[in-house]
């Protein structure tokens, strides 16, 4: 086998991370030829996680006493997870594994430290998606020209209280910092339908996809809004921030964001507190926001395409219901119609529009975006 390596890989799967927590090699001990988890992980019995490495398998059984359902959001998408009792998975890890697989894998790693340059000469952002200060380090070994989408909700999530200013201000600096004037979009608070934080004490709502969310819990809760944007302002004389709002709908909305971000830098200003440049976007995730685009587009430098919400909203398919799985197809023509739109209307008005659903990363689709235009993936 591959050593202790493996372990990474296998336990950034979904079945094993736990709100982020990522199990890591450093987690996993050897003892007498097994391998042993050293740690607690929420949910399961050390004693029931059982890891076989055997002739380049590497088999986790883990069982779980409870049987329930779980939604996690991973890398850039939320995954769905039902869990039965005992599970089982089983990995590669061996010598063995098809030469076309390690050929790619060899082509990928001398793309590092290339321009992101298409043959004809296009330039195209390659962008990483982060959920917290840790996936940092993956973004740099993978040598990602920026951060095009950082889930600031984590900070939320992993929390039992508002997380504040401080804490934040040292999480957005970190990440700008170690960034080194790559550039950080951080988005603001996406909590609500499927991300439930328990001090928020948010309503039961019949269909919290579809309800108090995001921006709108921003833009009625002020006073967290506004922590967190004096945090990302004061984390942006440290890097290349830019901050970009979710599930906008209305170009009031986004004037009112403005205002609220105006206030507070003339406030740092007042108190002598620095802040840098940061470019403000939004994100294009309702088709409401889609068929205002051109005017969306007078109001911020970019856009930042939620293919996953879009989807969801275009075709009105939960994307939290399994049963709906085989319906769900971000690959729709109206879904590729829209993506145009927001680039022709986006850079009509010098708005520079990018990807950061699940869809920026299909290869299937990477050349007809570029035909498109796209600016982000
Ligand atoms: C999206 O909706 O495409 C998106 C990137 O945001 P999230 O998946 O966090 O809702
Ligand atoms: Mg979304």
């Amino acid at each position: 086998g591959n050593g202790l390596d493996i372990f990474d890989e296998v336990f950034n799967e979904p079945f094993f991370t736990k709100k982020e927590n990522k199990l890591m090699k450093t987690d996993v001990r050897e003892k007498d030829g097994n391998y042993v988890l050293d740690i607690d992980l929420p949910g399961y019995n050390k004693e029931d996680i059982k890891i076989d490495l055997t002739d380049g398998y590497l088999t986790v059984t883990a069982k779980r006493e409870e049987h329930k359902e779980e939604n996690e959001h991973h890398g850039n998408y939320i995954h769905k997870e039902r869990f039965f009792g005992e599970c089982s998975r089983s990995y590669y890890a061996g010598e063995n594994v098809k030469e076309e697989d390690i050929k790619a894998r060899e082509l990928l790693q001398e793309l590092k430290g290339k321009e992101d340059v298409t043959v004809d000469g296009k330039h195209i952002k390659l962008y990483a998606n982060i959920g917290g200060v840790k996936d940092v380090a993956s973004v740099l070994a993978n040598d990602a020209a920026g951060i095009g989408l950082f889930r600031s909700e984590f900070l939320y999530l992993e929390a039992d209280n508002y997380p504040d200013e401080e804490a934040q201000f040292q999480a957005y600096k970190t990440v700008a910092e170690n960034m080194a004037g790559k550039k950080v979009i951080v988005r603001t608070l996406d909590i609500g339908a499927d991300k439930q934080v328990d001090y928020f004490n948010l309503d039961h709502e019949e269909n919290p996809a579809m309800g108090y969310r995001a921006i709108r819990i921003c833009l009625d809760r002020r006073d967290i809004f506004r922590t967190q944007l004096r945090a990302l302002l004061r984390a942006s004389a440290y890097g290349n921030i830019g901050i970009m709002y979710p599930m906008i709908i209305s170009v009031d909305e986004v004037k009112e964001i403005k205002k609220i971000v105006e206030s507070i830098k003339a406030e740092l200003t007042e108190k002598g507190i620095e802040y840098g440049e940061v470019e403000q976007g939004i994100m294009i995730e309702t088709p409401a926001a889609v068929m205002i685009s051109d005017l969306l587009a007078k109001e911020v430098d970019f856009f930042s395409i939620g293919t996953n919400d879009l989807t969801q909203y275009t075709l009105a398919i939960d994307r939290q219901n399994e049963a709906l799985d085989a319906f769900y197809n971000p690959h729709h023509e109206a879904i590729l119609r829209m993506i145009r739109m927001v680039i022709d209307n986006g850079h009509k008005e010098n708005c520079w529009v990018g990807i950061c659903g699940e869809l920026g990363s299909d290869t299937a689709l990477t050349k007809q975006f570029i035909e498109m235009g796209i600016d982000e993936l």
